[in-house]
């Protein structure tokens, strides 16, 4: 296992002392120390050992940018070495995010002149000695080592950093973290916070000690939109709503504005652009380039932004702005790509970000902020098991946040693109994920652990509802995880142990079973991922052509799965990165998803082989693992046997059943595309429409009424995402839980043998040929 616990150092204590002395004695050291006692957090050292030795909890809040997360573990792990006990230190510090736990790893380390004793564990990535004694983990490496039934026995302490996000990770750690302290009294746990609503984090660890660390922050000026627009020369286009309207009203308006010198035409423009859902990409341009014009010397101007597309959309309009630098700041960059953003300029540095920039990335030279108040959330509703991604206004705390990012070095100005009124209307704090998402993840690891999943997950900070337990519970029996009378199956052992979404660890179960594991890969990193193929909205007849020339079995997934074996085809061909970038292009298909998909893919192997399902050493595309990956009834069996009971049947007209392939007609597609419904099969009588962007879209040769999807997604109706129609062969075979566990009880979990148990299994060859002999029959 990668994230096995490290073994320990074989140094003395005062070995260890020794070195480290060494270390400070270095003039490279002092140079950084200087710059490190600069920070806040380092005049808060004394405090925070005390603290911290007459207690097992501690919290602390402080200012972003403070120091929290670089200099905290290293003042314990020093505090700890200089006391002759340097040995057995083991301090884990988790990150919610996987680029910031290997960012800030390599920050600390190289504070630390490299001395070997800072690491980093991520999902199938890992950098740990025997002399790491300060180690950075995303929040899911603890949880699963938890899960794993590690206790934590030889960890010193647990630093749980950026508690204020409230991810479900964060919140679950937090519970487990409650109970080991209760038994393990030596285990000291450190929560730290940017300054949100903390004071429910001190109720819940039975008011344990508050440690603040004041911030340098300096004076923001806030501008809001109705402030800022009358000294643009920008309008929106599309002004309109205000002609009826009657001179006391305008009066109110200026006065809820409070800029008494307003035209009618500002009027109109402030409620035209206030009241529009979009993001007006122009009037942010406008404010960037009023920045520009005003500032006295070139400075950094931060963007937030809900998401990657709009990023990409927002820096193509500021190329043009002379003397500058554009950045986009977002999860998804490599770390390289993120560290640019740090390096000084003397130019104007333009960087739009999503929300990582407003606690987790601080950079320096920052000193105005452009806010359009939107982000981008998850919604789940447990009723009928709906997520939507909703694009939303952020919450005020989050817009504090946003603002204080302007005041790090000097005086700042926070440009806000809503009015103060609709800053007074923000919801205060953001709903704890724990209370908007699916909750099967999370319920199965706790039922691995042998708790019982409603008492235990009504003892977390915020529990979650009654509702979405339930459905938890029943999802993870229609998915074969729990049997009906409760048990964890072997299925689930195996599904608790891969970090990654049943359902999709299931595909990749079967796909490695079926040994067509190469596309099942694929389709589990492209529904992971952001859409392989770009739909622009001025050009969407010419992306769906193009797409339609990858077009496969009726299928979105497998469509997708042509177009990234093409691109990488061309790559092993010896293509130039120009000729690549050019087929994308032309193909609308986004490229930063490519290489998003070629990272997953990777990440996703490497988690089927830390738990033996394949065997050590061996590549994804590896023959004895891909016997079957062109027969697509046999890849489409194995989705649909993650995505199960995720199936709508289609009621097709007549005209457009394509059993006999001599049959097949031409139909138009528009009457075909009036013509569908779409049930679903599980839910009793709710209307579904396949998504227009689906190739299923107007298809006209059907071979059986039957889709499996991975989304369903509410926006103007029910449309359903990712859609693939199955043969009904494999709707009888891998539709439902029983059979995939009978399948996958022959597995078992975590041994160095299971790959070969799997293989050498007798009923799985016989399995697989029979299944291709249906499947082959396209019933
Ligand atoms: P906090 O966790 O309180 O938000 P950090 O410990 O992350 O603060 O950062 C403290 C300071 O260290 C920041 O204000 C920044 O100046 C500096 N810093 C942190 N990471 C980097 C980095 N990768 N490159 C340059 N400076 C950094
Ligand atoms: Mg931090």
């Amino acid at each position: 296992r990668k994230d096995r616990p490290r073994r320990s150092d074989n140094r003395s204590d005062v070995q260890v002392k020794a070195d480290l002395l060494a270390v400070h004695q270095a003039p490279k050291f002092k140079d950084i120390l200087r710059a490190r006692q600069k920070l806040p957090a380092s005049a808060a050292e004394a405090r925070f050992l005390d603290l911290l030795a007459k207690n097992q909890c501690v919290i602390v809040v402080g200012e972003t940018g403070c120091g929290k997360t670089t200099q905290l573990p290293q003042f314990i792990l020093d505090s700890l070495i200089l006391a002759g006990q340097g040995s057995t230190a083991s301090i884990i510090v988790t990150q919610p995010r996987r680029l910031s736990a290997i960012g800030v790893a390599t920050r600390v380390s190289s504070e630390r002149l490299d001395d070997g004793s800072v690491g980093y564990v991520i999902r199938g990535e890992s950098k740990q000695t025997e002399r790491t004694k300060l180690l950075f983990c995303t929040t899911g490496v603890v949880l699963r080592r938890l899960a794993g039934g590690d206790s934590l026995k030889n960890v010193t302490h647990v630093i749980v950093d950026e508690v204020h996000e409230r991810t479900v990770d964060g919140d679950m750690l937090l519970l487990q973290l409650k109970e080991i302290m209760s038994k393990n009294k030596k285990l000291k746990v450190i929560l730290m916070s940017a300054t949100i609503n903390h004071e429910i984090f001190i109720k819940y660890f039975n008011n344990a000690p508050l440690l603040t660390i004041p911030g340098f922050a300096h004076p923001v000026e806030d501008i809001y939109l109705e402030s800022v627009l009358p000294k643009l020369r920008y309008r929106p286009t599309n002004l309109k709503g205000l002609k009826k309207m009657t001179e006391e009203e305008k009066q109110q308006l200026r006065s809820e504005y409070s800029a008494g010198g307003l035209d009618d035409e500002s009027i109109r423009a402030i409620q035209t652009i206030s009241r529009s859902d979009r993001i007006d990409y122009e009037l942010l341009a406008a404010v960037v380039r009023h920045i520009v014009s005003i500032a006295d010397k070139p400075a950094g101007i931060l963007i937030f932004l809900p998401g990657v597309q709009e990023i990409r959309q927002c820096l193509e309009l500021l190329r043009t702005i002379p003397n500058s630098k554009v950045f986009p700041l977002h999860a998804n960059l490599s770390s390289d790509e993120q560290r640019s953003v740090f390096a000084p300029t003397s130019q104007w540095k333009i960087i739009a970000a999503t929300n990582v920039a407003e606690t987790s990335i601080t950079i320096d030279d920052v000193v105005y902020v452009v806010d359009c108040g939107k982000v981008k959330e998850t919604q789940y509703d447990p009723e009928n098991g709906l997520t939507r991604l909703v694009e939303q206004w952020v919450t005020r705390a989050a817009a504090k946040q946003r603002r204080g990012r302007a005041g790090r070095t000097r005086p700042g100005i926070c440009y806000k693109l809503f009015t103060k009124k609709q800053e007074a209307q923000m919801s205060p704090y953001p709903i704890p994920e724990i209370k908007r998402v699916p909750l099967e993840s999370v319920s199965l690891t706790v039922k691995v652990m042998k708790h019982d999943v409603k008492a235990f997950l009504s003892r977390a900070l915020d529990p979650p509802n009654m509702a979405a337990m339930d459905h938890a519970l029943t999802t993870l029996e229609e998915l074969g995880a729990v049997s009906d009378t409760g048990e964890v199956t072997a299925l689930g052992q195996h599904l608790a142990s891969l970090p990654l979404d049943l359902r999709l660890g299931k595909m990749l179960i079967l796909g490695t079973m079926f040994q067509c594991l190469s596309p099942v890969l694929t389709v589990a990193a492209c529904v992971s991922s952001k859409p392989l193929f770009l739909n622009p909205m001025d050009k969407r007849e010419e992306a769906s052509r193009a797409r339609e020339r990858f077009a496969d079995g009726n299928s979105d997934l497998l469509t997708d799965v042509n177009a990234y074996d093409e691109c990488l085809r061309r790559r092993s061909d010896g293509a130039s990165q120009g000729a690549i970038r050019a087929f994308c292009e032309e193909n609308f298909i986004s490229a930063t998803t490519v290489r998003d998909i070629t990272s997953l893919r990777a990440d996703l192997f490497s988690a089927l082989s830390s738990i033996n399902l394949v065997p050590p050493g061996s590549k994804a595309t590896a023959p004895f693992l891909n016997a079957n990956s062109t027969n697509s009834n046999l890849i489409k069996a194995c989705i649909l046997g993650g995505l199960w009971p995720r199936v709508a049947r289609v009621s097709l007209p007549r005209s457009a059943v394509k059993f006999d392939k001599v049959q097949a007609g031409a139909v138009q597609r528009e009457n075909i595309a009036k013509d569908y419904k779409f049930f679903d099969v599980k839910g009793s009588n709710g209307r579904v429409f396949l998504h227009p962007a689906s190739v299923l879209f107007g298809a006209t040769a059907w071979k059986s009424p039957f889709v499996t999807y991975f989304q369903k997604q509410m926006t103007s109706k029910v449309f359903l995402r990712d859609a693939t129609e199955v043969p009904m062969y494999a709707l009888l075979l891998f539709g439902g839980p029983v059979s995939v566990n009978h399948i996958a009880g022959g597995l078992t979990v975590g041994t160095k043998d299971a790959f070969v148990k799997l293989r050498a299994w007798p009923r799985i060859g016989v399995l697989v040929n029979q299944l291709r002999r249906l499947l082959d029959l396209e019933l």
